[in-house]
């Protein structure tokens, strides 16, 4: 595990000295210091860290994606001046399978890196030496078409939590209880405004979130691909219609824990709202190709075919790559909860599995 020398204070003694002068802080504020607190440091992915993704499963995650990035590509006339762009490729497993299946294709892009954490830049540069890193996606080239893929990327952003009380819509804070726990409270001020009107309506206790970052993330996304050409694959766990109820979980060590437990020592994470984000992309002016079950995209690219290949060059990991692809796109693992986003220029064609 990767670490660098932290002589900040802890987070929670931050977090408690703050609610101690101002009251509580908002849900929002707690989840993006947490987890810019929790990637800062270390490398919390693969079987010894607290969570795993699809990429540390299996190399054909990344592989299809690249297949489909190529064929992309080819179909939109294959420029010369096109960029690879990975948003928090975690150790940068995704990037290099994707890279050289495109290769193959002739497809081989410039790579550029949207990375907030230290500890992981430092992995990626040793899987993909070639890449340039960005703090945001404001600093990407201005020319030339993007190949956005984001895994994993939009859950780990701070979402605002807004409830129903007697009193109206309140955000969700967090304080801390008589025995100095962390613990959500509702927020003094109306925050009626925020709810959209066709769900203001709704009973006590009804719990609504929002993820301002996703949704502007998917604005710039929306704004490049307009202006450059492209696409994007957008994927993550989450819901493809207007849902209530908290979807914030806390992992680590592989184990659900206490979200309020220990600030920036696990993984906080939310559902993400593709209804919203298709919204974002639709009024952005370019194409929404879809969002599917990740199982079902990833049938339809033949990750079935391409497991029998695998299996055939190594006939002794065949059962190893048959439990990752059952992993991958089973009803009861990955293959519904997480989705597909695409998103395409214009004039860029409708992509393959959508
Ligand atoms: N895509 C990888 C890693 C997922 S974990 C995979 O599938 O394995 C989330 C990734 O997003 C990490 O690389 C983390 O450091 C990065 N990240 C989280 N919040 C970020 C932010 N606000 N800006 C940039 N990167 C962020």
């Amino acid at each position: 595990m990767a670490g660098i020398e932290d002589n900040r204070d802890p987070l929670d003694a931050i977090f408690r000295r703050l609610i101690a002068n101002y009251g509580p802080i908002t849900l929002m504020h707690y989840m993006g210091e947490s987890n810019a607190r929790y990637y800062s440091g270390k490398d919390p992915l693969g079987s010894a860290g607290d969570f795993i993704t699809a990429p540390e499963i299996s190399q054909m995650f990344g592989e299809l994606i690249g297949l489909w990035l190529a064929d992309m590509w080819i179909r939109a006339g294959r420029s010369d001046k096109v960029h690879y762009v990975e948003l928090g490729p975690g150790r940068g497993t995704l990037a290099r399978d994707a890279l050289r299946a495109m290769k193959k294709y002739g497809l081989e892009p410039k790579v550029h890196f949207v990375e907030s954490s230290a500890a992981l830049k430092d992995i990626q540069l040793a899987a993909v030496p070639q890449a340039q890193w960005h703090h945001d996606m404001s600093t990407l080239p201005a020319r030339g078409p993007l190949l956005i893929v984001g895994n994993e990327f939009l859950d780990a952003l701070p979402i605002r939590q807004l409830v129903k009380t007697a009193q109206g819509w309140r955000e969700r804070m967090v304080g801390l209880d008589a025995d100095e726990r962390f613990i959500p409270v509702a927020g003094d001020k109306p925050m009626d405004a925020a709810i959209p009107e066709a769900r203001r309506e709704a009973e006590d206790g009804t719990l609504i979130e929002t993820c301002p970052g996703a949704a502007s993330v998917t604005y710039e996304i929306s704004g490049r691909l307009l202006a450059q050409g492209g696409a994007a694959l957008l994927i993550d766990y989450g819901y493809d219609e207007p849902r209530t109820g908290s979807t914030l979980q806390a992992l680590r060590e592989h184990k659900m824990v206490d979200p309020f437990a220990m600030p920036g020592e696990a993984d906080l994470t939310a559902h993400v709202d593709f209804a919203a984000m298709a919204n974002v992309v639709q009024a952005r002016g370019v194409r929404h190709l879809g969002t599917v079950t990740q199982g079902h995209w990833l049938r339809a690219l033949g990750i079935e075919a391409r497991a029998q290949s695998l299996a055939r060059v190594a006939p002794q990991h065949a059962e190893a790559i048959q439990s990752a692809m059952h992993r991958l796109v089973a009803e009861d693992q990955m293959g519904s909860l997480f989705k597909v986003m695409g998103i395409g220029a214009p004039e860029w064609p409708l992509g393959a599995g959508f």
